[in-house]
Order: C-alpha cells, then sequence, then structure tokens
C-alpha cells in the first residue's frame, strides 16, 4: 500500500512539473502562429532544382557540424545529434543495457511511431511546423528533403493544423542539426542551424523522427565496418554503442545509408579514421568515391532507407495501424517512462492499463 500511496505522489508530482507556471496564456484554441512559416510550392519546385550534392559541402558530418553547437546542446545530444526527451535520457543515465535497447529501437516500439491515417488509403501524416528563419535557398532544400518522403513512401509531412503530436522544424545555433526519436508525444522538435539543410541532413533528422537509429548502432555492424577504438576518445566510446534488440526488419546493413555515420565520427584526430568500411583501407579520413569506401552520403534517402521506411510504414498489412486506443492520450507523458520500467506488465498493470493504454502499445 506505501508503494501505491508513493507511486500517486510521484504521479501527482509529474502531473505538477508539467504545468508551466509563468508561462503565459493564450486564450483557449488560439495559438500564437506569428513566428511560422510554410512550405509552398515555389519551395517544392526550387528544391527538385537543386543538385543535392551541392547541398552540404562534402566531407562535413552532421556529428562535425554539431561541434559547433552550444556546449549544453551537445551535452544533450545522444549519438551525436538526437535530443532525447527528458524520460530517454533517464534510461541512458540509469544504463540499465535492455533499458536502452528497448528506448532506442523505435522501430519496435509501436508507441514511437507515427500512426496511418484511417481509411483505405496506406498513408501515414506526420504534421509539422516551420519556424521563421530559414532562407529561400534553405527552404528548398527542407522541402527536397521532404519531396524524398513523398515520392518513395506512403509518409507526408503536412503543415500542422492542430493536431497534439507534431515537428517543429526551427533554425538552431549555427551547425546544430539534431531530432529527437520517433514520436514523443506533443511536440517535438528538429534543429537545422546554418550549415544543415541540405537533402542528406534534412532526410537524416527526419528519419529519426520517424523512429531509427544510426546505421552503425545495428547488432550485425561489426560484419561491415570496423570501429577503431583508439582513434576514438574514451569517453565517447558510449556513442558506437550497439543496440542489440532493435529491429533491423530482416534488411541488409547498407554502409550507404543516410543514417550511416562517416569516417569520421568522433574521431580523435582528424587524420584518423574512427570507423571504416571492413575490406578498405584503415587508415584513409577520405577514401575516393569510386573505391565505395566512403561511409554514409549526403543525397537523402537510398534504396535501402526507403525500403526500411515502407516496410515499417506502408505495407498493406504491416504493423503500423491507427491503435485502437490512441484517440485517449497517456494520463501523464511520465507514462512511456513507466512503460520501459515494466509497469504495464508488472507492479501497476491496472493503473497502467486505465491510464497509459498507449505507452503499453494498447493491448487488446
Ligand atoms: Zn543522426
Amino acid at each position: 500500500m506505501n508503494i501505491l500511496l508513493l507511486f500517486i505522489a510521484a504521479l501527482t508530482l509529474a502531473q505538477c512539473k508539467e504545468i508551466p507556471l509563468l508561462a503565459p496564456v493564450a486564450p483557449e484554441g488560439v495559438e500564437s502562429r506569428a513566428d511560422e512559416d510554410s512550405l509552398t510550392e515555389d519551395d517544392f519546385t526550387l528544391g527538385a532544382q537543386m543538385t543535392y550534392g551541392n547541398a552540404m559541402p562534402e566531407g562535413i558530418p552532421i556529428e562535425s557540424a554539431n561541434e559547433n553547437a552550444s556546449e549544453q546542446e551537445r551535452a544533450m545530444l545522444f549519438e551525436g545529434d538526437i535530443m532525447l526527451t527528458e524520460e530517454q535520457r533517464a534510461i541512458v543515465d540509469r544504463g540499465i543495457q535492455s533499458e536502452i535497447d528497448e528506448m532506442r529501437s523505435g522501430v519496435s516500439a509501436k508507441s514511437r511511431l507515427w500512426p496511418r491515417s484511417k481509411g483505405n488509403k496506406i498513408e501515414v501524416l506526420v504534421p509539422y511546423t516551420l519556424k521563421t528563419g530559414f532562407t529561400d535557398a534553405e527552404k528548398a532544400l527542407i522541402a527536397a528533403g521532404i519531396d524524398q518522403y513523398h515520392k518513395g513512401t506512403c509518409i507526408k509531412f503536412v503543415k500542422r493544423s492542430n493536431e497534439k503530436d507534431y515537428i517543429e522544424v526551427f533554425k538552431g545555433d549555427p551547425g546544430a542539426c539534431w531530432s529527437s526519436l520517433g514520436r514523443t508525444g506533443g511536440k517535438q522538435r528538429i534543429s537545422l542551424g546554418n550549415g544543415c539543410p541540405g537533402t542528406g541532413v534534412v532526410t537524416h533528422e527526419l528519419m529519426h523522427a520517424l523512429g531509427w537509429l544510426h546505421e552503425q548502432s545495428r547488432a550485425d555492424r561489426d560484419k561491415y565496418i570496423k570501429i577503431h577504438w583508439n582513434n576514438i576518445e574514451k569517453n565517447m566510446w558510449s556513442q558506437f554503442r550497439k543496440c542489440e534488440n532493435c529491429d533491423a526488419q530482416g534488411t541488409a546493413y547498407d554502409t550507404t545509408s543516410v543514417m550511416q555515420y562517416g569516417i569520421w565520427a568522433f574521431q580523435k584526430s582528424r587524420n584518423l579514421p574512427s570507423m571504416t568500411k571492413i575490406g578498405c583501407p584503415e587508415d584513409q579520413v577520405w577514401p575516393s568515391k569510386e573505391s565505395g569506401c566512403r561511409l554514409g552520403q549526403y543525397n537523402g534517402l537510398n534504396k535501402s532507407d526507403l525500403k526500411e521506411l515502407n516496410l515499417m510504414y506502408c505495407q498493406d498489412t504491416g504493423p503500423v495501424t491507427e491503435p485502437p486506443c490512441s484517440n485517449e492520450p497517456d494520463f501523464s507523458r511520465s507514462c512511456e517512462f513507466w512503460a520501459l520500467q515494466g509497469y504495464c506488465k508488472h507492479s501497476f498493470v491496472q493503473f497502467m492499463m486505465k491510464n497509459c493504454k498507449l505507452a503499453c502499445g494498447c493491448p487488446s
């Protein structure tokens, strides 16, 4: 009984924390949208005309770009460019591998996926807003990245009207390119600072928001890439942790996935690669394009990325369907954290099934 009381007290506290006491309150149903921009047909047309290869200077990987982000922001990033929610951060800090795996496996945690629209059409609508501050060229590049999803998958990024869960794309600090992992509930942000907008980075960050981790986090990565631990600062070793329980959906490892980090990621010295493709020279940081030894790329979604996206979101009988109870929002944002503690299955089953159905994966 005492445990139950403690739990209820914790719930109350968790709830209180979510109420901004001093924040200005807009009249009910009215949101300030003065600082919102949008992508127009012209942006998409211009984006289609841009040369993808020129969109981002080659050799500036996302993880290096984030070296320019503020210290505070970098300290919050996981694997270089993933902004965790408070709950996710708590899980990482606890350091229990199975919990981290569960959190990281966006592709297997259904509550983190974006739901399919109702009706017969296989379509996943992801609402987003775009903050002001981007140049016309940057907007065209963002549009070009989005267009790759529209052309190759059933996922459609649509301007938000009043949906609860949505992505806010904003211009972060120069070089700060990061995203949240999977659908986090409510507003989640994608930072595209100066130097970020390019089809590669845009598609990469959007794919995080759809639930994907980096290619080098896959459990089978050691068969395809070699991690050069000596060339990586020890405090960065955790960035190369594998996600043993993540579901690779039966797809092959692809060193040219847009989710694969470059040879330089978290390198100790500019001359030493932190990882190389198996069978390739282990001392080259800039192998020729023809050698097939480069890792990652900045053109955007490639065949295997599209295959994974389609497998997860767009199959006829795919696992992503509107969860039967998704119309009932979770009682608290902490539900997901509690679910990861296993409370849907033990300790607080009754409470969780009543109040945290979404986080518990909508059990039948
Ligand atoms: Zn990333």
